[in-house]
């Protein structure tokens, strides 16, 4: 009965839902292969403070060429990474990368942290927190150039398990941003024991923005609150003059957005950097 139960589940496979199988089967192929081809690589985008225009750090954001030479936005594949559970490798990955990133700035002379993302399931993989603690450790430079983003997370048992993890990075000197800030869960109440040192609000407020509409408000109720509880405000998405006016007007002190700098690979963050008149280069 089983195997004629099988056979019937089969045929009544949807063609459109067999598809998706078979894309996503291809594209995880495809990811195992990227992640042995280095062929995944990191753009950084430049974090700023709004009113002075200064540079504050970077965002290692991931990219993934293909063999026919299409980009592949994140986007497309890092739901289907942690649906599949490769995401772990990916982001091992990214670290290691960024930290390569940091300490080339660094040596350089510039003392910009360096942030990467993570998903809460890798924070949940003790394999991967004891290899990004080793990593941290064999660092060539201070801690304090590699930061963490971590979207906010849908359910409060997350937070229980990763808290600890995110409490433990922060004394090691790592600054800790929860990302797309407002989206997930956000009791108020959660908000005095999140473990974290930065709050990003979520481009889609950043975008819902202008005079007097519903995304103005939650826009200040963010920074509002986010700085009474003593976290940095980090805003993203900033595309206008606007848009930055009003967050500085309302006490955002940091920003990212193609308005300030886009997303680059990290020899032209180099050229970039020599051109910001704000920034001294320090000797290290
Ligand atoms: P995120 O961490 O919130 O990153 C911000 C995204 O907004 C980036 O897209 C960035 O390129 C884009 N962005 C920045 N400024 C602007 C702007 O002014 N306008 C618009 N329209 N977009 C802007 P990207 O690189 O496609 O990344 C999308 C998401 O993928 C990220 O959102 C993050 O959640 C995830 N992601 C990226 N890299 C990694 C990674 O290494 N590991 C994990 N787990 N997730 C990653
Ligand atoms: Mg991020
Ligand atoms: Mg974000
Ligand atoms: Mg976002």
């Amino acid at each position: 009965i089983v195997t004629r139960q099988r056979q019937l589940s089969y045929l009544v496979l949807e063609p459109r839902l067999r598809d998706e199988i078979v894309q996503r089967y291809k594209l995880l192929q495809d990811l195992n292969a990227a992640l042995e081809n280095d062929a995944l690589f990191l753009m950084l985008q430049p974090k700023v403070h709004l009113k002075s225009g200064r540079v504050v750090g970077f965002e290692a954001l991931i990219r993934w060429q293909d063999n026919s030479g299409h980009f592949i936005p994140p986007d497309q594949f890092i739901p289907v990474a942690e649906a599949v559970g490769l995401i772990g490798k990916i982001d091992q990955k990214v670290f290691e990368m960024t930290i390569s990133a940091a300490e080339q700035l660094y040596h350089l002379g510039y003392q910009l942290p360096v942030a990467f993302n993570v998903t809460c399931a890798d924070l949940t993989t003790p394999q991967f927190v004891s290899n990004l603690l080793v990593a941290i450790e064999r660092m060539s430079i201070p801690t304090d150039m590699l930061a963490l983003e971590i979207t906010e997370s849908q359910t409060v048992a997350d937070y229980e398990q990763v808290n600890p993890i995110l409490s433990k990075l922060i004394k090691l000197g790592l600054s800790v941003s929860i990302d797309d800030f407002g989206t997930g869960y956000s009791s108020l109440a959660h908000l005095t024991n999140l473990a974290a040192t930065d709050l990003k609000i979520d481009r889609s407020f950043v975008d819902a923005m202008q005079n007097g509409s519903n995304g103005e408000h939650v826009v200040e109720m963010i920074i509002k609150l986010g700085k009474r509880f003593g976290f940095d405000i980090i805003a993203e998405g900033i595309e206008t003059e606007q848009q930055r006016n009003m967050l500085i007007e309302k006490g955002c002190m940091f920003g990212q957005g193609y308005l300030l700098a886009r997303p680059m690979p990290l020899q032209q963050v180099m050229s970039w950097l020599a051109l910001q008149p704000q920034i001294e280069q320090a000797t290290v």
